[in-house]
């Protein structure tokens, strides 16, 4: 998954329970085809499931990123199992992204504090060739100082020292590069009351997602710039014999009554290289032009110490994300969704998908609609999951619910199919939750997006996202998301939750998956009062309706009108009531 994590706050939850529709016994899904894909489900299996997880989060992939070696094996390794699975059309699709990466970084001034790279952060396009460098206490790096630096230095190769806090990292950058710098050092200000830079003390922090994930758009800038812990900073200074004087960005600049020498060398990495999704097919039947797609995002972070995105730099001697739960999980129950559902025939085409370059922006999801761009068009459902197989606390582990993304604009019928899918597989047998499971059911959050059911429903398709993670997973972003993290029940239970939804959302028996009758705006299968306040919320502008909203709310005048107007609301209350 992209981006931190957000806590879904209660009072959306709240004000969510009290606009749902009640649970009605209406259920979308039909019992007799619920029984056939629970059979089907049954099919997928968590310790097969296992085993893939295990093996895409093993250290032999090197964190899976796309565009390095270790993604593309990733996506190898995929594609074998779904040919194993017996899918058909089996193929990887490149596509061209923006790579940003730190290829070498050298920081190293024993006499200055400066140990190492010991889990620095880079950012941008910079080079700073290998080379021992005059370290200048630029103070907060505004132009002024800046130039103060630089005639500081008298001529010799410079590196600029910089106290974080007053300017932007790219300005900084750009005047110390202007100045003639050949690098900068950046060193953490003080945390505020609660702040915290990583997972050290927070005086000790790095700045996290800030250099390494804004990369600097602009080919201006050519020099190595890096980020080091607050106490880093000071220590250099020390050795400088100069401290941290000043404030509101006027510190003292200099090279200190003791030169101090900087031993650095950046090679930071910003070009277009190639990811891969990997596609494959269950042919559909009567309705093989209508698609319904199951997918994961296989990247990861990749190694070292600089991986981008990460939220924690890794201390020790493990550099590898191994993102075991973000996604190895996803992709795991996806081949266990293939293997499940090859040979069922099914009315529509089902596709199944390993999206590449997730953690970079959602960019594989993004290039398979810019590759079909009738897909969207021919899309019934899409069901994408992320961080599917730890349960959402650490140890000792807590149930967790799977959340199922609503759409963007409320409605979603692909989020209620999963959820009610569930009760006919736990009759089933095929998912257990409550007493001792770690699964604690399912449930229909509103849409958040950062993942790679995003670009779908931005673009009008039933796209939904199943993810059991919460806030209070620990190992989010950092190299302890290990296959040790994983629960065998939690991914037997998103594999046969999502074989099962597909399933169904695949045998819906006319155009267009999961029909909503005329004014079941949410799609539970009646028209009630929770539609005429979406209906309303649409017409008054709280809410977007997608193009299909419109054409199940525009009930009035009689056959239409193409838009949703008061007419419509009227209308539906009518209906509601029983006038
Ligand atoms: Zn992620």
């Amino acid at each position: 998954m992209r981006a931190p994590l957000r806590a879904v706050s209660c009072a959306v939850l709240l004000c969510l329970s009290l606009f749902a529709a009640p649970r009605s016994s209406v259920a979308g899904v039909d019992p007799s085809l619920a029984d056939a894909a629970a059979r089907i489900a049954m099919r997928a299996t968590g310790q097969s499931a296992l085993q893939t997880a295990a093996e895409l989060a093993s250290d032999a992939y090197h964190g899976r990123r796309s565009g390095t070696p270790g993604g593309d094996a990733a996506a190898a390794y995929v594609r074998d199992q779904f040919v194993a699975a017996g899918l058909t059309n089996v193929r990887e699709e490149p596509f061209l992204f923006q790579f940003f990466g730190v290829d070498d970084l050298v920081l190293s001034a024993p006499s200055a504090g400066i140990t190492a790279n010991r889990a620095n952060v880079a950012f941008g396009s910079g080079r700073t060739p290998r080379g021992r460098y005059l370290l200048v206490f630029a103070g907060a790096g505004g132009p002024l100082a800046m130039g103060q630096a630089s005639i500081a230095a008298a001529g010799q190769p410079w590196v600029a020292l910089v106290r974080r806090g007053d300017y932007q990292f790219a300005d900084v950058a750009l005047w110390a590069q202007e100045k003639g710098a050949s690098g900068v050092v950046i060193y953490n200000r003080p945390a505020a009351a609660g702040e915290a830079f990583g997972p050290d003390d927070p005086f000790t922090g790095y700045v996290v997602g800030t250099l390494a994930t804004q990369p600097h758009p602009s080919t201006a800038l050519s020099i190595g710039v890096v980020m080091v812990p607050r106490n880093v900073g000071l220590a250099a200074l020390v050795a400088m014999g100069m401290q941290e004087m000043g404030g509101d960005g006027a510190y003292n600049v200099g090279v200190g009554t003791n030169r101090a020498y900087v031993d650095m060398s950046v090679q930071a990495v910003y070009e277009a290289r190639v990811g891969y999704n990997v596609v494959g097919e269950v042919p559909g039947t009567s309705l093989a032009g209508r698609i319904v797609l199951v997918g994961a995002h296989y990247d990861h972070l990749g190694e070292g110490r600089f991986a981008p995105h990460s939220a924690a730099v890794p201390a020790g001697d493990d550099v590898i994300f191994n993102g075991a739960d973000d996604n190895a999980s996803g992709v795991s129950a996806v081949v266990e969704a293939a293997r499940a559902l090859v040979g069922t025939a099914p009315k529509r085409t089902i596709w199944f998908v390993a999206f590449g370059a997730e953690e970079e922006g959602l960019v594989g999801s993004n290039a398979l609609l810019t590759r079909y761009p009738g897909l969207a068009a021919a899309l019934d459902a899409v069901i994408v999951m992320d961080m599917v197989g730890a349960p959402g606390k650490a140890s000792p582990y807590a149930p967790s619910y799977l959340n199922v993304e609503d759409v963007p604009s409320g409605g979603s019928r692909i989020a209620r199919l999963v959820t009610d899918v569930v009760g006919p597989l736990a009759s089933a047998g095929a998912v257990a939750f409550g007493q001792g499971a770690p699964f604690a059911g399912a449930r229909v959050i509103p849409f958040e997006g950062r993942s790679d059911h995003e670009p779908f429903a931005r673009a009008n398709v039933q796209a939904t996202l199943l993810c059991a993670a919460t806030d209070e997973y620990p190992y989010y972003h950092t190299v302890q998301d290990s296959v040790d993290k994983l629960d065998v029940r939690m991914l037997e239970t998103a594999a046969r939750l999502a074989t099962a939804a597909a399933y169904v959302a695949a045998e819906q028996p006319e155009q267009g998956a999961l029909p909503r009758k005329k004014g079941d705006l949410n799609g539970d299968g009646a028209v009630s009062l929770a539609d005429v306040t979406l209906c309303l919320q649409m017409v008054v502008g709280l809410r977007t309706p997608t193009l299909d909203d419109v054409s199940v709310g525009d009930v009035a005048p009689l056959g239409g009108d193409g838009r949703l107007t008061v007419q419509d609301v009227q209308a539906l209350l009518r209906s509601a009531i029983g006038l």
